[in-house]
């Protein structure tokens, strides 16, 4: 399709009228949509999947029209443009896509229940309404809604309900806005609710399979986000309320719809009294996410998908500024650099894979572009780059102007870099659009050549890449001040190395705070200088150098084997990231060995002294009082142990489940995953697996059946396995949103890979009508993509899947993830004996 083929040229609608009537016994929908706006022409076309629409009006008169699926579109032939008001007349059926209207399905005490809401984004909103269905078409909505209700059910929406009559729920007529943000749910809900400073009305909405006080968390951290975003960006919240719902089956981990945010459970509800730190922080930052996106996104929207980094690289930023500001003793960007920045660099490192701006017609290539990595990771790390050079006070300045001037409205990138530049005085959209546009980013060479301290900067690959000559203007953030701010040559020199060095009376360094989107590999005598002088650099320091090293080990630009005897210096330190980008680092290690090899138990020795002061001094159990630091250190330390087969630590965590044998749930989460696959590993029996699915199905702690969930998986009992496998389609069990999570698990695991890649091949067309469409189903791809290591799995995989490559949405992950395996076997084979001997030389 080309940029002429957007409805809204056609026709621009300025409001909707919506009637639904949503029987949940028939699981059909009747609706009435009447639209008016503008036709410019008289052929126009109104978007809509699945619908069966018996009549179509234009001011009152029944009018031509033909159903085209194959563009998603009812085509209408007007007797004239101008002003007309179009009434649609349609049914359609109630699925259980997780897209559109659906159902999402619990229990309570044993009695099965259901709550009906909806996921519009990208294009499904035309799934339940006929409509100009693209993000710059903003118009006003009344919505009417009618359902077969029955007593202690409650309906919410966008906005206030503000009369019911025959039993259909009239709300207020909303701002102007997006098809994709429009949002409803009904059924038997709980509730919170509090106000801001400013009086918005803040409220968490879940089932009644919760207990009440898993509400609190999210009402507290929903609340102080809002007014710290009413602040930051001196523009108030528009909506009268801002609810926050949690639904039982949900795809992805949350939609920012305005003033009404769907979550998934695991990611909005939360026992207070006991949840890891680890997992707080990262309900925050969602919540925090799909906030900003009140302003960023829903007040303000992009004008087509292609900008949708626009919407998400903001939200992905401001989660952490948010966090950072409301909750400043977690540190949260901390946790920016474990998660966020090595995901960008991983994947970015990929030949083919996707620029953060990239342009796009299809719906299912829409859907493709939600890549994480790429669009939310990469795209944030680039804001944050743009952040550091504005400075917090222009940036501030800079998006009140974008606010006030594209409120109700939509707006680009270039608007964006605009209203920053017109703050600042900097060119920031020269700066930015060789991040934005191109794939991929440099690694820098820093070495002295012939006295001089030189830079140059190329593309870093994992993997075969075509290196097409791409430059990039690198914030340099070096410790030497007469270096460029912005380094945007092939090379440059930096002087006499021995002045440079003598001037800076330390090492000299590149991208210091690690918030460039790039690495350097400094030659020998740098590098050595770095090392010799490790403890004077503080914890992201140490963290960037792991992490630089584990990338150019893994693009084969240096040896791993060289990087085994740097561990043991990074082992004792007391800083959580550390230990992260440590034992990220560590576990890169693995897969050189084979099960129950003498490389493996040597690999398993290291592990054991990288952990053993570690266990020591932290203990198994939660210290009051202790540092965020040793709590999110501790369950990666015992981890470490566990892998080692450390007897002490088997028989520790078996002790600790013998004790709490009764009360499982209350196990402290922070370790309680670990104490339970522990158990299935080493003492497990089917009567423990039962009593685990069993738990699994009844407790509403998206924690604990998470923790459930890895342990299960990671059962040596090929029996088990077998039965796990025999649940993946069962909803009852396994519901279709979770179950990622469940195939991953057992393809991780040794004893269960083949029967899980059995499972996916054998099951893929059920795997497609369940769960394809979605922009979770590329995913399956990509996780197993992240397991395979093998030459004969390279095969089995491209034959699986090349035949697939032009089917939409999966062409791109396809491709990539046949690198990502081809990259990862010739690695091994290249490294295995000099690595497998560099650990067997490090832990005699
Ligand atoms: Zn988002």
């Amino acid at each position: 399709m080309t940029e002429s083929n957007h409805f809204y040229e056609t026709f621009q609608p300025s409001h909707y009228d919506l009637y639904l009537d949503i029987n949940r016994g028939t699981k059909l929908i009747s609706g009435k949509t009447t639209i008016t706006g503008n036709a410019s022409q008289t052929a126009i076309a109104l978007h809509q999947k699945f619908l069966d629409v018996s009549a179509v009006e234009a001011d009152g008169a029944a009018v031509d029209f033909k159903l085209d699926q194959s563009a998603e579109a009812i085509r209408i032939n007007l007797k004239q443009a101008g002003e007309t008001r179009l009434t649609v007349t349609y049914t359609a059926p109630l699925t259980d896509s997780m897209m559109g209207i659906y159902p999402s399905y619990y229990e309570v005490n044993g009695e099965k229940k259901q709550i009906i809401g909806t996921q519009f984004e990208t294009t499904f909103a035309r799934q339940a309404f006929p409509s100009i269905d693209e993000p710059e078409a903003k118009a006003t909505f009344d919505l009417a809604i009618k359902f077969d209700e029955h007593p202690g059910e409650t309906i919410i929406s966008n906005m206030p309900e503000v009369r019911t009559e025959d039993g259909v729920h009239y709300f207020d007529t909303t701002m102007k806005m997006s098809t994709y943000l429009i949002a409803f749910a009904f059924g038997e809900l709980q509730s919170k609710q509090t106000k801001t400073k400013s009086g918005v009305t803040v409220g968490v909405f879940g089932t009644k399979a919760h207990k009440a006080n898993e509400l609190n968390f999210a009402l507290d951290i929903a609340k102080r986000s809002i007014e710290f975003y009413e602040d930051f960006y001196q523009t108030p919240y528009p909506l009268p309320h801002s609810w926050q719902l949690a639904l039982p089956d949900f795809s992805a981990g949350a939609m920012e719809n305005w003033g009404l945010v769907t979550y998934r459970e695991a990611y909005l509800l939360l026992d207070p009294d006991n949840t890891s730190l680890e997992m707080k922080q990262q309900v925050a930052t969602v919540i925090a996410h799909e906030l900003a996106h009140q302003w960023f996104g829903d007040l303000v929207t992009m004008k087509w998908w292609d900008d949708l980094w626009l919407n998400e690289s903001f939200a992905n930023m401001m989660e952490y500024v948010a966090i950072d500001a409301i909750q400043p003793d977690w540190h949260i960007w901390e946790l920016f650099q474990t998660s966020e920045a090595p995901m960008a660099l991983n994947r970015d490192a990929t030949d083919g894979v996707q620029s953060v701006h990239v342009q796009v017609e299809d719906p299912a290539e829409i859907d493709a572009l939600f890549d994480s990595a790429i669009v939310y990771a990469k795209g944030a790390r680039m804001l944050v780059m743009v952040r550091s050079l504005l400075g917090d006070d222009a940036l501030r300045k800079g998006l009140k102007k974008y606010f006030e001037a594209h409120q109700y409205g939509n707006a680009t990138g270039a608007d964006l870099w605009s209203a920053l530049g017109a703050a600042s005085n900097l060119d920031i959209g020269a700066i930015m659009n060789s991040w934005l546009e191109q794939p991929g980013y440099p690694v820098v060479d820093a070495q002295i050549v012939n006295g001089q301290l030189t830079l140059k900067q190329h593309q870093f690959f994992i993997g075969d890449g075509k290196d097409a000559g791409r430059q990039w203007q690198i914030p340099l953030n070096s410790n030497d001040s007469q270096a460029p701010a912005i380094f945007k040559d092939k090379q440059i020199s930096l002087g006499q190395y021995d002045d440079v060095r003598s001037r800076l009376g330390e090492p000299f360094r590149a991208n210091v705070g690690n918030n460039s989107h790039f690495i350097v590999r400094y030659d020998e005598t740098l590098l050595n200088d770095i090392l010799a002088h490790l403890d004077d650099f503080d914890a992201i320091t140490q963290l960037q150098l792991m992490q630089d090293l584990r990338l150019l080990a893994e693009g084969q630009q240096i040896s791993y084997a060289s990087v085994v005897p740097l561990l043991k210096r990074f082992a004792d330190s007391n800083a959580a990231v550390v230990i992260t980008a440590l034992y990220t680092l560590a576990n890169n290690f693995k897969k050189f060995v084979s099960p129950d090899s003498t490389e493996e138990k040597h690999l398993q020795q290291l592990f054991d002294q990288l952990s053993a002061a570690q266990v020591k001094r932290l203990g198994w159990l939660p210290v009051a009082g202790e540092s965020i630091d040793d709590q999110l250190s501790r369950p990666m330390i015992l981890s470490a142990a566990l892998y080692a087969q450390n007897e002490d630590a088997i028989a520790a965590a078996h002790q600790i489940f013998q004790d709490n044998q009764a009360k499982l749930a209350t196990l402290s989460a922070d370790i309680r995953g670990l104490i339970l696959s522990n158990e299935v590993k080493h003492y497990g029996s089917a009567k423990l697996y039962d009593q685990l699915l069993a738990d699994y199905q009844s407790t509403a702690d998206g924690s604990y059946k998470a923790n459930i969930r890895a342990a299960l998986t990671s059962t040596p009992d090929v029996d088990l396995i077998a039965k796990t496998i025999g649940e993946f389609e069962n909803a009852d069990i396994v519901k279709p949103q979770d179950l990622r999570g469940w195939f991953r698990g057992v393809l991780a695991n040794p004893k269960g890979e083949q029967a899980a890649w059995d499972w996916l091949r054998t099951d893929w067309q059920w795997l497609e009508d369940t769960v394809g469409g979605d922009m979770e189903f590329s995913t399956y791809i990509t996780v197993t993509a992240g397991i395979f290591k093998t030459a004969d799995r390279l095969v089995e995989f491209k034959t699986f899947f090349e035949p697939k490559i032009n089917t939409p949405g999966l062409t791109r992950e396809i491709t990539m993830d046949i690198k990502v395996i081809e990259s990862r076997v010739a690695l091994i084979e290249a490294e295995q004996n000099a690595v497998n001997q560099a650990v067997a030389d490090e832990v005699k």
